[in-house]
């Protein structure tokens, strides 16, 4: 039987109803890694020993007992990005500073997936400390685009997406603080939800910029994805930010709801200004399925987007710098060998450790948090921050949700950036709102391009801790998909 195409649901009641094992599903992904992942190099490690024992142990004792009610999760395979840890299976964060680092405990979210019977089948690749777009800024190599090999796969959770896309594993967990689960969604045509700030546990990500971090699921499906948010999300006092009160759980009531009348705000000039033709067709194309179910189209006008990409970049690279400041050779991963001075075994342990890009953020978060600078640039970074969360409220008073593209063109070619670094900036405009206001938001695809074969994603945006809304406008739109004859084939 072929599994890898298969929903988290499909899997599930197949184990469920003893149609197939634990082990037997592990060994299947395990030898698809196998055979497939060399082309792609979505995957770190393979935790082929661990997840075999995992599967085992699930089969013995849990399966054969009489229960009917499982958790849907119970026995099936995992991927978790490379910057969660988990215990006794290295976490590298794709850096050479991390490259030998086995952690003695396992990321809350990693925990809950544990207790719910999920089998960790390994760690996936990423831009080194979360920093980057396309995964191409990883120590271990680069991750290719399951759907055209010559283009990046998104990142920073490029591995995660790419695995998913790709069935070499049905799940798997990304981290998001600036776009990072959402992008690589989108590029690789499955689905990402970056919840909101708080929703999920911190404890035991690696941290990037911890005002911004968050932890979410990648699947191939809405309902799939609702399924592992309602296994990882909940109050953790573990990590100080965690949200209090109890997160609703969201998978039982998606069906339930309807999107008939709901307020769809779209920031139609931004999207005009700002995509390729084909982006701006995949959106028009979901606003005309969403219209067609009796919700009402709202023209709205997003805060300044170069305001808005500066405010993040700033944010997160100053946290960032502050974060990274621990790797310093003692306490810490790489250490390097004969130097003299305790200053020298800081510096070169850094300058052998840390790859470019992340030393391009630690140099521009040290100077913005530097006496003469936070009152000029951090500082303003902070308020216009507050300003884009002010903004967003207001909006949220006359919409229910918000569409944008994910980003502003497809995938784009394996070293398109590789003499301007941070002109791939800009290639986060539409994601870093969401990011800086906090808000729940998922990336799922919409539109095939007919001429590569690529997919093209959109972004649903909801008010804070509004995850539900969120899940049940994706859906419908997901099923209209489904289920139109227009299936949006962009060939333009
Ligand atoms: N592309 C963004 C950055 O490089 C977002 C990364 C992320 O979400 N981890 O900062």
């Amino acid at each position: 039987m072929e599994y890898t195409s298969m929903t988290l649901k499909e899997l599930s009641q197949l184990i469920h109803k003893r149609e197939i094992s634990s082990l037997e599903l592990t060994e299947n992904y395990i030898k698809k890694i196998k055979e497939k992942d060399h082309e792609l190099g979505a995957f770190i490690t393979v935790s082929e020993e661990s997840a075999i024992k995992t599967a085992s142990w699930i089969d013995e004792d849990i399966l054969s007992s009489s229960s009917e009610k499982l958790h849907p999760l119970v026995g099936i395979p995992v991927a978790i990005k490379d910057n969660l840890c988990t215990e006794g299976i290295k976490t590298t964060c794709a850096s050479r500073l991390l490259q030998n680092f086995v952690p003695p405990y396992s990321a809350e979210a990693v925990m809950k997936l544990k207790k719910h019977g999920a089998v960790i089948i390994g760690k996936t690749n990423m831009d080194e400390f979360g920093m980057g777009s396309s995964c191409e800024n990883s120590a271990f190599g680069i991750t290719k685009n399951p759907l055209d090999t010559a283009r990046v796969p998104g990142g920073s959770s490029g591995g995660s997406a790419a695995a998913v896309a790709s069935g070499l594993v049905p799940y798997a967990l990304g981290s998001d603080t600036g776009g990072s689960i959402r992008q690589p969604a989108s590029y690789c045509g499955v689905v990402g939800m970056k919840p909101s700030y708080g929703r999920v546990s911190r404890y035991g990500l690696i941290a990037f910029a911890s005002s911004l971090d968050t932890v979410g699921p990648i699947t191939r499906d809405v309902i799939s994805n609702a399924a592992v948010y309602d296994a990882i999300a909940g109050h953790d006092p573990k990590d100080s930010t965690s949200m209090r009160g109890c997160a609703e759980t969201v998978v039982d009531k998606i069906e339930n709801g309807s999107v008939k009348g709901m307020r769809i705000g779209i920031p139609f000039s931004l999207i005009e200004s700002h995509t390729d033709k084909k982006i701006k067709n995949a959106v028009m194309s979901a606003i005309n399925l969403f219209s067609g179910m009796g919700c009402k189209i709202i023209d709205i006008e997003l805060p300044d987007p170069a305001l808005t990409l500066a405010a993040y970049y700033a944010i997160s690279s100053a946290e960032a710098s502050s974060n990274l400041a621990r790797y310093d050779g003692i306490r810490f991963g790489t250490r390097a060998e004969d130097c003299l001075s305790i200053d020298e075994l800081y510096k070169k342990s850094r300058s052998i450790g840390f790859g470019d890009e992340v030393k391009r953020r630690i140099l521009l978060g040290t100077f913005l948090l530097s006496r003469e600078m936070s009152d000029r640039y951090y500082k303003k970074a902070l308020f216009t921050r507050e300003a884009i969360k002010q903004d967003f409220d207001k909006l949220f008073s006359a919409c229910d949700v918000i569409i944008t593209p994910v980003s502003p063109g497809l995938p784009y070619h394996i070293g398109k950036y590789k003499t301007e670094p941070s002109a791939r900036y800009s290639e986060d405009i539409f994601t870093v709102y969401a990011s800086l206001a906090g808000l729940p938001a998922i990336s799922m695809p919409v539109c095939k391009d007919a001429s590569t074969g690529l997919q093209i994603g959109i972004e649903i945006i909801g008010r804070f801790r509004e995850e539900l809304t969120v899940y049940q406008s994706a859906y419908a739109l997901e099923n209209e998909i489904k289920n139109s004859e227009r299936r949006c084939e962009n060939d333009i």
